[in-house]
């Protein structure tokens, strides 16, 4: 069994790229794995196709030494762009090795330790706030309109939603303080906005608040003490300062999550050791299977869950499941309810979701394969 292929396949989400890496066999085995980047889509393409060259010609199966050899590749561009084409690579490998096994990958990595995976309903919001026409959903105009919303999340099963800092409208207004700073009309939006869902979706759906990289420290720490009363599942905010992050935990109440944009052990050790979170976001389409999983237990030995990253297509919600249904300190899963109408067509197999918890049928390898008609029917906005 050899790799005769490896390349980027992307097509659109609506508005931002999907990028896949598909890796064919000398014996007619395809395997899919994903790697989106919002921001950098063609760089993305060409580092795939710089690091085909570690595994076109080997045995597929073989997925740790041609890890490596694709890690020792790009030892002089360290995560970014470089981990994520490998990921997407990696992805694909497990997959082949999987089907080639006839064991699903979440089987290769130890067995599943969990039926079900919670999921929490992603960028409740702040899609339809930007994309509703695309979404196919109402608009984000009015407060009545995010109260609708959560009423709508509680109703649907959900028993968990996550949102970004925002005041509906036509247009909706985002936050985007240049110097990081929090005015006070801001933040009594944010207040205004978490107490509207929390009151909307009732007391038996947690929420969380992702303020991502938008505010400095001191204004994260007065947004988590004004919204203490609304007893938040956990605030979220990326910053690549280990001792600012751990600053803002210490002088907070509600749990912290972060850590979406680092990559491999040794980015998150840094973070672990300095204590900077309660919950570790880990982008398994951006660290690889294998690499999630080291993340994963790293952050075990700090007592810290993790919480699989997932805004992307299915293929990497399907990744995500095998991580998440294999490690033993899972917080929740991310996943994107408003989606391209697309999404589910793009799959062979689409998750099941109940009652806010997908329930995987597990299939041999990554479990999903992809439709290129549809793919190509939705070419990327960016070419
Ligand atoms: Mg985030």
């Amino acid at each position: 069994m050899r790799v005769i292929s490896v390349e980027p396949l992307q097509c659109s989400n609506g508005w931002e790229t999907w990028t896949f890496v598909r890796a064919a066999t000398d014996d007619g085995r395809v395997g899919y794995g994903e790697c989106s980047d919002w921001q950098m889509p063609r760089g993305l393409a060409g580092a795939v196709r710089d690091l085909a060259v570690e595994v076109v010609g080997r045995d597929p199966r073989q997925v740790a030494a041609l890890t490596d050899d694709m890690a020792a590749r790009m030892r002089q561009n360290v995560g970014g762009l470089a981990r994520k084409a490998l990921a997407g690579i990696e992805a694909a490998l497990w997959d082949l090795k999987g089907q080639a096994l006839g064991a699903p990958i979440v089987e290769l990595l130890g067995g599943p330790t969990r039926e079900r995976i919670r999921v929490y309903w992603s960028h409740c919001g702040s899609y339809r706030a930007r994309h509703a026409e695309v979404l196919g959903t109402p608009p984000l105009d009015s407060w009545d309109a995010l109260a609708a919303l959560g009423r709508e999340a509680a109703r649907r099963g959900y028993t968990a939603l996550k949102t970004n800092p925002l005041r509906p409208g036509d247009p909706a207004y985002f936050a985007r303080p240049p110097d990081g700073n929090l005015e006070r009309g801001d933040l009594a939006v944010i207040v205004r906005q978490i107490e509207t869902l929390r009151a909307a979706a009732g007391p038996d759906v947690d929420i969380c608040l992702d303020l991502n990289f938008r505010y400095r420290p001191a204004a994260v720490i007065q947004i988590a003490r004004a919204l203490e009363p609304c007893e938040l599942f956990w605030l979220e905010y990326d910053s690549y300062d280990p001792q600012a992050l751990a600053h803002v935990r210490r002088s907070i109440r509600t749990p912290l999550c972060s850590g979406e944009n680092l990559t491999a052990v040794h980015d998150y050790a840094r973070f672990f050791q300095a204590g900077a979170m309660d919950v570790a976001m880990v982008d398994v389409a951006w660290n690889g299977i294998a690499q999630s999983l080291h993340v994963a237990e790293l952050a075990k030995a700090h007592e810290v869950q993790v919480a699989p990253h997932n805004y992307y297509s299915h293929v990497s919600t399907w990744m995500c499941a095998h991580v998440a249904a294999a490690v033993s300190n899972l917080r929740i899963m991310e996943i994107d309810v408003d989606a391209a109408p697309w999404r589910d067509a793009l799959v062979s197999a689409v998750p099941r979701i109940e009652h806010g918890w997908m329930i995987p049928a597990w299939t041999p390898g990554l479990g999903t394969q992809l439709d290129e008609d549809v793919l190509h029917a939705h070419p990327p906005p960016i070419t």
